[in-house]
């Protein structure tokens, strides 16, 4: 990031010349781009080598002279001789920004590899490096766009005055995403009757009056962008308002749509952090204000999120929710470390249990579980990993059931330790910062833990 050498912009040349000095095949590459605007291309060259005829642009068979360049937005040299020099004179002394063909260090601008679907524009550039790759990318680009998006972006442009005296704000973004997006309004583009389709879906909208808004609880996965589902990565492009947890990594937060608000809710050192009251009356005030927010929970949303109180007030206030699973910390913590959490003959189950604050009770039940061979997955555990493990074993566990600890699970940066609960119980175990799974049970020595087969050995090693 922030190593562009360049910097992509759309400019205006309409009205304007675009000046091509030289004769031969590289001024006819730049006049073929050129011409897909609605500049008046201008080619300049004593000889010309190549007969413009056919192509929309004045041939002016002639030495170059600087006033050639009156009223030019940009200027091509591929011409080696002394117009391209008086060319590129003329162009410097005027400040109009200049490409000489195929000498990069002489260039103020490169051209990139255009898709034209106008008023839509694709460029793909590589600053000189891979013109090739670029236009391998460009090929892929078009063979998904459809042959009718740049009649809709035009369709949208001819709508903004109707649409922004009836709509504004969401409203008008969502109308816009509807037409845009609509199989209907582009089967009626086709019939040449997207005018009238586009005031009938405007009418509807206008009907409808605000909005209902409507609060989707996203799981968004252990913390790598790409575990997160590919409905959750649609509903963050659709939200007017994303309400994320501390847990959440910014790049995952920042799939959402630039324009969105973001409110950070979770515990943050020196900031102020919402209690869950507060949290959940501000999902319904977001909601009855008609905005669509993305309520981004780390893993899944229904595990240890809280959840369960955010749709009752959800409900309560009578406001419409979705739900998006995410991967839960404790299946990226088996995935990071092949461990079979359920495993024929080992273990017959998988337990999600919370370690923060657990009775007795609940220790005993745990304790019983993991001597049966299932698999403990302990979270919000780290803090209190060397008491808990010492009260499984006061309730019968024994010392030797292999454990295992993934802090970051599905990030790059995660940490695993391995041992037993005996050694996990002595205390002397120091974990590395950040949210961490303990995982308690025969079948993590199945995973494929450095060195699990020592699981007996009473140190704790980073793998
Ligand atoms: N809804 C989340 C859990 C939130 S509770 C989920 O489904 O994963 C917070 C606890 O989750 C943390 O204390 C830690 O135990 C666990 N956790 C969250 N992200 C984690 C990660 N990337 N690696 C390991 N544990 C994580």
């Amino acid at each position: 990031m922030g190593e562009l050498k360049t910097f992509p912009v759309s400019y205006k040349v309409e009205g304007k010349r675009i000046v091509i000095v030289g004769g031969g095949d590289e001024a006819l590459n730049k006049a073929r781009l050129a011409i897909k605007t609605t500049a008046s291309v201008v080619i300049i060259a004593a000889h010309m080598e190549i007969d413009f005829s056919e192509l929309p642009v004045t041939v002016l068979e002639r030495p170059f002279e600087p006033d050639d360049l009156i009223g030019a937005a940009l200027v091509f040299v591929a011409d080696e001789g002394p117009d391209g020099e008086a060319a590129k004179l003329a162009a410097r002394s005027r400040g109009i920004p200049l490409n000489v063909v195929d000498v990069p260090h002489e260039c103020d601008f490169y051209t990139p590899s255009i898709i034209d679907r106008a008023p839509i524009s694709i460029a793909i550039a590589s600053e000189g490096d891979a013109p090739v790759l670029a236009r391998l990318i460009r090929a892929r680009i078009e063979a998904v766009l459809s042959p009718h998006v740049g009649a809709l972006a035009a369709l949208a442009g001819a709508m903004r005055d109707k649409v922004a005296a009836v709509l504004e704000g969401a409203a008008a973004r969502r109308y816009y995403e509807e037409l845009v997006t609509s199989p209907e309004v582009e089967a009626a583009l086709i019939r040449g009757q997207g005018a009238e389709k586009a005031e009938a879906v405007l009418a509807q909208h206008a009907s409808l009056g605000k909005a209902p808004g409507v609060v989707w609880l996203i799981g968004a996965g252990p913390g790598s962008e790409d575990l997160l589902t590919l409905r959750a990565q649609r509903l963050l492009q659709e939200a007017d308002v994303i309400v994320h947890d501390q847990l959440v990594p910014t790049a995952v937060v920042d799939m959402g749509r630039r324009d969105a608000e973001r409110i950070l809710v979770g515990k943050q050192k020196g900031h102020h952090s919402f209690t869950q009251a507060e949290i959940n009356a501000l999902l319904v005030r977001l909601g009855g204000e008609g905005k669509r927010v993305a309520r981004l929970k780390s893993g899944d949303p229904m595990i240890f999120g809280r959840a369960g109180e955010e749709l009752e007030a959800l409900r309560g206030a009578g406001i419409a929710y979705q739900i998006v699973p995410g991967i839960t910390a404790a299946l990226a913590a088996a995935s990071d470390t092949a461990t079979p959490v359920t495993l024929r003959k080992v273990s017959t189950g998988f337990v999600l249990a919370t370690a923060h604050g657990a009775n007795s009770e609940e220790l005993k039940h745990w304790a019983a579980l993991a001597s049966a061979g299932l698999t403990l997955a302990l979270y919000m555990g780290k803090s209190v990993a060397a008491p808990t493990a010492a009260r499984l074993i006061g309730e019968g566990a024994s010392p030797l059931i292999p454990v295992g600890v993934v802090i970051r699970a599905g990030r790059k940066t995660r940490k695993l330790y391995r041992g037993t609960l005996g050694s996990l119980a002595s205390g002397q175990v120091e974990l590395d910062d950040g949210p961490a799974i303990i995982f308690v049970g025969n079948s993590i020595a199945h995973g494929d833990w450095e060195a699990a087969v020592n699981l007996a050995v009473q140190e704790f090693r980073v793998a």
